[in-house]
């Protein structure tokens, strides 16, 4: 998920200057001048979820448990979804038949999650009608002798589902025009249909969407049929690779529909990039995603071909107009984020490579939710790299630097879309590639997406790729930015000369000064200038609180500059 809101508009200024600056600084050759810069104007973190805190991911509305320990003892395969949508009355019809296995044959009762404001009217376990009962966001059903292993559940059901979260599902209008949509990250989806509302919970689906024929309904993976019916028209989508619950889409509305191509790395397949968007703003969005293939291009070159290659990739407008979700092979984008002037490569970018990490790759639990939207953080960074070079790398990653971050990175409580899973998340990465170098890093990616692809990880799970690939123990890197620490690394310095005769003695002392975690151990870069006007930048690791550094030169150097090049998430200072 991508949401605006995150941003300041503070730092959309910043950015045109940084790079404003950049392009100066380079003419005038005084590159390394603009160091530390970003760090001294760099904005406070402001809390902007406070709205949404009370949603959390492991308590519903009645204070109960979201999900129950029993539904991690069934395993759902396949979910056939029938969805009927009358939009004039808010209200969706819902004919469901979901394929399971128990994993513990000694459960009595299947409980699956469902918000109980949607009325059953007819619910049949292996075709036998059968007891259930419907309770706040649970449905439990009770199994007779007859479920041995295999369980096929069909649920028919209406009713207008409950507005949660960031906006769940909604029946919405535009201009005077239906739209219907959803977002269903992280819990959610139960608003609509009845599931196993846990993300390692992956299934295939087929998708029916009913509604007036004068609309248009798209959904996860390919279109199989369209059937139009007196004044209704079916869409049938059917996607055949694992999905998590939260990446299941619909979106219904007088969309127009246009398309291009992305030929695999191996050129054996042609896929196709469908969009969906508004008929007013089909000028707008033939400019703004005309990039996309190249985009795709790009990140199946970094971490491996585009995992949903047989399918296809795609976005929808929608109504959110906070941001963009990436669901699986059909992004939802907010219509005021489609302008026909490429305002929002970031946010293209960034849905995009959830499809990497996040969908192909999805999170254990909800504690590792940084695994999504982290990565996908950085992933705007390194494609504002591939496109700017290294100042745009830099400026990307400054633009994500704030003072204060709240929580730590793994399990960040009800934060789950706060600044610290996103904007740290990406400076751990980033900060990741600085200690390991750019090749192992990237093999890093690679490894991880190809042994998680269409599965779940932790980040336990990740930590172990880390250290297998790059053949360090990077314990303390993972503790010090991802279990334990919270906030930044906080360094005051200071730095004096001593001449003997032709010989110059430089020491530095560099004290750690963060309170929350008190020693860090990380690799730091310190460019010296001397007199003579030439430079030399020195790699040091820091593994202690106070440290002091002596070197020797024949020549004077008259000022250094910590870090200069930005790999490091911490607030510099010089003393006296
Ligand atoms: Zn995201």
């Amino acid at each position: 998920m991508f949401q605006k809101k995150r941003m300041k508009t503070f730092s959309n200024k910043y950015f045109s200057f940084k790079i404003f600056l950049t392009i100066i600084l380079i003419f005038t050759g005084l590159f390394s001048f603009k160091l530390n810069l970003p760090l001294n104007i760099a904005s406070k973190d402001k809390t902007h979820n406070d709205k949404y805190k009370n949603n959390s991911v492991l308590i519903d509305s009645n204070d109960k448990p979201y999900v129950s320990p029993s539904q991690y003892k069934i395993d759902i395969l396949h979910y056939f979804l029938n969805i009927a949508l009358f939009p004039n009355d808010k209200l969706l019809k819902g004919d469901v038949v979901i394929t399971g296995i128990l994993l513990d044959k000694n459960l009595h009762q299947i409980e699956l999650n469902f918000y109980d404001n949607m009325k059953i009217s007819k619910l049949l376990l292996n075709n036998v009608q059968t007891k259930y009962n419907e309770s706040g966001t649970k449905l439990t059903i009770f199994l007779n002798n007859a479920v041995k292993d295999t369980f096929n559940v069909r649920v028919i059901y209406q009713g207008t589902p409950k507005f949660m979260g960031f906006s769940s599902f909604v029946f919405g209008r535009r201009n005077g025009q239906f739209c219907v949509f959803n977002l269903n990250e992280p819990n959610y989806a139960s608003t609509w249909f009845p599931c196993n509302d846990i993300p390692s919970d992956k299934a295939t689906y087929d998708i029916k969407i009913t509604n007036d024929s004068s609309q248009v309904s798209a959904s996860n993976g390919k279109l199989i049929s369209i059937e139009t019916d007196s004044t209704r028209r079916t869409y049938y989508w059917r996607t055949r690779y694992p999905t998590s619950t939260y990446l299941v889409c619909l979106y219904s509305s007088n969309y127009v529909q246009f398309s291009d191509k992305y030929i695999s790395l191996d050129k054996k397949d042609t896929m196709s990039v469908e969009y969906y968007v508004f008929p007013d703003q089909l000028e707008e969005a033939k400019v703004d995603f005309k990039e996309i293939p190249e985009m795709i291009s790009f990140f199946a070159k970094k971490f491996g071909e585009y995992p949903f290659i047989k399918e296809k990739y795609g976005v929808a407008e929608f109504l959110w107009q906070m941001g963009a979700m990436e669901s699986q092979t059909l992004i939802g984008i907010g219509s005021n984020f489609v302008t026909g002037k490429d305002m929002f490569t970031d946010i293209y970018s960034h849905e995009l490579a959830h499809h990497w990490f996040g969908d192909a790759v999805g999170p254990e639990t909800w504690k590792d939710i940084w695994l999504n939207e982290g990565f996908a953080s950085y992933c705007e960074a390194l494609y504002a790299e591939y496109k700017g070079g290294e100042g745009a790398l830099r400026s990307a990653m400054m633009n994500k630097f704030h003072e204060n971050f709240n929580n730590t990175l793994y399990n960040p409580g009800n934060n789950l879309f706060g600044t610290t899973v996103y904007d740290k998340g990406a400076w751990v990465l980033h900060m990741l590639r600085h200690q390991v170098g750019d090749s192992v890093f990237f093999s890093i990616l690679r490894n991880y997406y190809n042994k998680f692809k269409f599965k779940n990880a932790s980040t336990k799970e990740f930590e172990e790729v880390c250290e297998a690939v790059s053949g360090e123990d990077l314990s303390q890197f993972f503790n010090q930015w991802i279990f334990y620490g919270t906030g930044i690394l906080k360094l005051k310095y200071r730095w004096a000369t001593k001449q003997e005769n032709n010989n110059y003695k430089l020491i530095v002392n560099i004290n750690q000064t963060q309170e929350e975690y008190k020693t860090y151990k990380f690799p730091l870069d310190i460019e010296i200038n001397f007199e003579n006007k030439t430079k030399i930048i020195k790699s040091f690791f820091i593994n202690k609180n106070q440290t002091e550094i002596e070197i020797n030169f024949n020549e004077k150097p008259i000022n250094i500059i910590l870090d200069p090049d930005n790999w490091l998430l911490a607030s510099l200072e010089q003393v006296k």
